[in-house]
């Protein structure tokens, strides 16, 4: 099985899977004054609802005493968020997995748990046949860690793998991490029934379910009070959701939610993330036209543009149906940011379906794309029906062709924005240097300008005149 190689375009946006955050230490409360019995150290892999899952886990953990560190060398419980998409990401957990045992040698006390997707899939062999771990924890099981840790304290080995159909975490307020305290995440359904073939979600977070709406409004609503000025609802296949509260009334649909969400203050911003290209309805892209506050992007992934090879993959749609939603975006949202998913050399992918592929992105015009070859997963759909057949360096080819494409598409998008004037969220100061902010545009692009002499913090909106770009930035200044 060849390795995957994952390539991203704007290194910058609001990430699905950001490579540069793989392997992240959290450490929330590294300056707290209260003094904790033990400690525990929490690296993350993968997507971002992983990442946000280590911020339930770190609520979960706080409230049983321990405290986080971000030296795992001193930490009494060490734990890895995984990550099953690709082969890549498995590999590199196990690696790592592989020098912490070395600590344990030295300090035996000291417990090691795998989190998340790699969680059931691997379970015996790294508790049974490696002996790596003393924990093995499933995503929807992270309310029981406080008793299998005790299990794991007495030597027993603290495994709890189930799937649940209703676990949502929904009263849980998550300690965030790493947080610039102006944009979070909030978690607002589990799981996905989507069963695209060449997926392992539907094996690893099981079935779909959506959280309590009441729950995610008082979330966001929490965020606001205490300085948030951006939610990005999160969920594999967020168009999907649907919750029909217990006490009976109205089900609540995504695009109710998003309204919802909305009036909190039309100073607080909404996005989401992901959308199936299938579940985005005229409700959901009429309720973003009606709130300024709802931002103008979406992620709409297309992961091939060959109708024969999207049949393959499951995913419901031809490619001139995807186009057509590509149409109807931008006639009910004008200047709406449009970003995708592609898989380069899924099973039978013939030079003629990759043609395709390359015309819908330049249909589409994408303002950036996250871009991978095929890596197949095990017990997938595609794995148990295709050959993986397409060589490695034919699928490099193909992938090295759709980053060069994008990377055009990008630049073009970019160059289209200078001389507008775009309205920007300050985030914090530029990666480069402290005279100049950096903050993102309502599409989600991320937006450089001098802070001048200007009293502006992060949280403020400013007025921004674009004046260059970058193939993954904008620069400009204020107005
Ligand atoms: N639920 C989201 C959706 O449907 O857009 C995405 C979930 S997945 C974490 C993110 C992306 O990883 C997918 O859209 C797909 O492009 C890519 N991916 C998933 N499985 C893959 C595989 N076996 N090989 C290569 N890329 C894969
Ligand atoms: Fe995987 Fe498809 Fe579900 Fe996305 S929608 S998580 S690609 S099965």
């Amino acid at each position: 099985m060849p390795p995957i190689l994952g390539y991203m375009f704007d290194l910058a946006t609001t990430k699905v899977h950001d490579e540069k955050r793989q392997g992240e230490a959290y450490a929330p409360f590294e300056k707290d004054p209260n003094t904790f019995s033990r400690r525990f150290y929490i690296e993350s892999y993968g997507c971002q609802m992983n990442f946000s899952d280590s911020e339930i886990v770190a609520s979960i953990l706080t409230a049983e005493g321990f405290g986080a560190t971000r030296n795992f060398q001193e930490a009494d419980l060490i734990l890895l968020n995984t990550c099953s998409i690709r082969e890549k990401a498995e590999q590199t957990v196990r690696k790592r997995l592989t020098e912490f045992r070395k600590l344990k040698k030295g300090r035996p006390s000291t417990l090691i748990g795998v989190l998340g997707c790699m969680a059931e899939r691997l379970k015996a062999k790294f508790l049974e046949e490696e002996k790596l771990v003393d924990l093995v924890v499933g995503p929807d099981a992270y309310r029981t860690l406080p008793q299998l840790i005790t299990e794991a304290d007495s030597g027993q080995k603290g495994v709890n793998v189930l799937l649940s159909r209703d676990e949502t975490y929904a009263d849980i307020s998550p300690v965030r991490l790493n947080s610039n305290g102006i944009t979070a995440f909030v978690s607002i359904m589990r799981g996905c029934n989507n069963m695209c073939s060449f997926c392992v979600v539907p094996f690893t977070r099981g079935r779909e379910r959506s959280r309590d709406a009441q729950s995610i409004v008082r979330e966001c609503q929490e965020l606001f009070d205490s300085g948030y000025k951006e939610v990005t609802l999160l969920g594999q296949n967020v168009d999907s959701y649907y919750f029909v509260p217990e006490a009976g009334g109205k089900p609540v649909t995504f695009a109710s939610l998003m309204e919802m969400v909305a009036l909190i203050s039309p100073l607080l911003r909404v996005r989401f993330s992901t959308s199936h290209p299938k579940d985005i309805t005229d409700e959901v892209l009429f309720t973003m036209a009606k709130y300024e506050n709802i931002c103008k992007y979406i992620h709409l992934p297309l992961q091939s543009g060959s109708t024969r090879v999207l049949q393959l993959m499951n995913r419901s749609y031809t490619r001139e149906w995807y186009m057509a939603k590509v149409d109807r975006i931008r006639e009910i949202l004008p200047g709406c940011g449009i970003s995708s998913d592609v898989i380069a050399g899924f099973c039978t992918e013939t030079q003629e379906d990759h043609r395709h592929t390359l015309d819908v992105m330049e249909y589409a015009q994408y303002d950036m794309s996250y871009m991978f070859f095929y890596s197949e997963r095990p017990g997938t759909l595609a794995q148990r029906r295709y050959k993986d057949d397409i060589p490695e360096e034919v699928k490099k080819r193909r992938l090295q062709e759709i980053v060069e494409l994008q990377g055009k598409l990008s630049h073009q998008s970019n160059k289209k924005d200078v001389d507008k004037t775009f309205t920007v969220l300050i985030e914090a100061d530029s990666k480069k240097t402290d005279k100049d902010w950096m903050g993102r545009s309502s599409q989600n692009k991320v937006v450089v300008f001098p802070k001048g002499n200007r009293n502006h913090k992060p949280g403020d909106y400013v007025q921004v005149k674009v004046t260059d770009c970058t193939q993954a930035t904008l620069l400009g200044e204020l107005v």
